[in-house]
């Protein structure tokens, strides 16, 4: 077996899969192993959870239904936020921690294309001040994991891992024969991710001058907030947003189907959905815990809240999802109605855990919806059990041979 440098290891061709999000194994030395260890293939969740956490989720605990396996969960904020974090850099800093106090030798994350600050490049980060510059977001998909093999060659054999969760499956899939003496796996949640060329195009959407926005993201107070390198900020309803400019395929099926919106196998998960305006912290199993240990008294931690309720806006996610007919659920509403909406929704609409479960059960009932569409023979192998329990309340169930044996399969009435 050749083990590949980073360079070569990057520079393969990637996956010819209709459902890959280019994680990286299939650039790897050995590139069938994406046949187990691939989300969009035949993923195992409960045998995966029950190994990395002690335990699968605990399905009479709703909040590990919607959430994965977890032993805390915190609204957050780093006291000190980091400049060009994405929020307030709690991802980063448990990383630079990591380095810090030397209990890893490399942190494997993304870092920005130097000729292009929205697209993903991977790297191996082995000193604490050179994480700085991977603070942020960016858009698209790049090969984190083909750099395993690489860093195994360069020596590293404790690593620490930041991904998204369908890179996150594969590195837990293929933990065991990686041969790493210690893995700690920080996950942030993700959702709607495209390619960086569409995300270009998104952009060029939202302003006259799209190459000076240096920052994006999608708030919990539906509204996307921009800013711009003169430090100019501005911030946009969802309902404002130029949704029906987009082409139909803007979000390639990969990230309409995902079936793991919160990163349900890394240690700790690090995002914003259930912060109310901060960052959320999932922590997962013991190792979780020590990784949020090493921020001592740097992190601000508070209780989450959960305010409004959730069922009528996933009802019409669920109603505009199926109208779109496999497009973007554009909302059907007269455009003088959109500002007193907008207004409404972040003062009424569900808010704290209620926000976060409401969009874990959008992103289930458009997985389930686009595969019926467009691959309803992959449904049996993809959408784990969990997922079904997520969308009853909203009239889904599984219909016959989209379920494995394992669960009984239920024939909806006709819609
Ligand atoms: C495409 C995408 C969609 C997301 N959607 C949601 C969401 O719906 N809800 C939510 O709560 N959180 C979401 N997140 C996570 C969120 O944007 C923040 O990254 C998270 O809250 C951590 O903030 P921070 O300030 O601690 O991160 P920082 O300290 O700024 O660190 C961010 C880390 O993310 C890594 N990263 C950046 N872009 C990518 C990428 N494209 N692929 C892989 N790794 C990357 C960076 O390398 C860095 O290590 C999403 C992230 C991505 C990449
Ligand atoms: S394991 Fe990764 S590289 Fe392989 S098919 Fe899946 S997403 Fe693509
Ligand atoms: S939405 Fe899912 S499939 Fe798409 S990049 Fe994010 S984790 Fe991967």
């Amino acid at each position: 077996m050749t083990v590949p440098t980073a360079a070569e290891a990057v520079a393969r061709p990637a996956a010819v899969r209709d459902l890959c999000t280019d994680c990286g194994i299939s650039r790897s030395s050995d590139p069938g192993r994406c046949g187990r260890a691939c989300q969009f293939i035949k993923p195992d969740y409960p045998r995966l959870e029950a190994r990395v956490h002690g335990r699968a989720r605990d399905a009479l605990n709703a909040d590990e239904v919607f959430f994965g396996t977890h032993q805390q969960i915190h609204r957050a904020a780093l006291v000190d936020p980091k400049p060009g974090a994405q929020w307030t850099g709690i991802t980063t800093r448990i990383a630079e921690r990591l380095l810090e106090t030397g209990a890893v030798d490399a942190v494997l994350t993304m870092t920005a294309d130097p000729q292009d600050r929205w697209r993903p490049v991977p790297v191996l980060v082995t000193r604490a001040a050179d994480l700085a510059a991977c603070r942020g977001m960016r858009m698209g998909y790049a090969p984190l994991l083909a750099l395993l093999e690489p860093a195994r060659a360069a020596g590293h054999r404790r690593l620490a891992v930041i991904g998204i969760p369908c890179q996150v499956y594969a590195l837990r899939a293929l933990e065991a024969e990686l041969g790493f003496e210690k893995l700690y796996v920080i996950g942030t949640p993700c959702s709607d991710n495209t390619t960086t060329e569409n995300f270009h195009r998104f952009l060029a959407l939202l302003s006259a001058q799209p190459d000076s926005i240096r920052y994006l993201e999608f708030r919990a107070d539906y509204h996307v907030e921009l800013r711009f390198d003169d430090g100019r900020r501005q911030t946009i309803p969802f309902l404002q947003l130029p949704i029906s400019k987009l082409p139909r395929d803007f979000f390639p099926l990969t990230c309409r189907t995902c079936v793991d919106y919160t990163n349900v196998l890394a240690d700790i998960t690090v995002g914003y959905m259930g912060g109310e305006g901060e960052q959320w912290l999932l922590v997962r199993n013991a190792r979780g815990a020590e990784l949020l240990g090493l921020l001592g008294d740097e992190v601000r931690l508070t209780a989450p809240g959960s305010h409004g309720k959730r069922a009528g806006p996933v009802k019409g996610f669920l109603a505009n999802t199926e109208r779109a007919a496999g497009g973007l659920p554009l909302r059907r509403m007269p455009d003088w109605l959109k500002p007193i909406v907008g207004w409404l929704m972040p003062r009424i609409g569900p808010r704290g855990l209620e926000f976060a479960r409401a969009r874990v059960e959008m992103k289930a009932v458009e997985t389930v919806v686009h595969l019926r569409r467009e691959q309803p023979r992959r449904m049996k192998s993809m959408i784990p059990e969990h997922l079904w329990r997520l969308v009853e309340a909203y009239g889904l169930c599984p219909r016959k041979g989209e379920v494995a044996d394992r669960t009984r399969p239920n024939e909806p009435k006709a819609r």
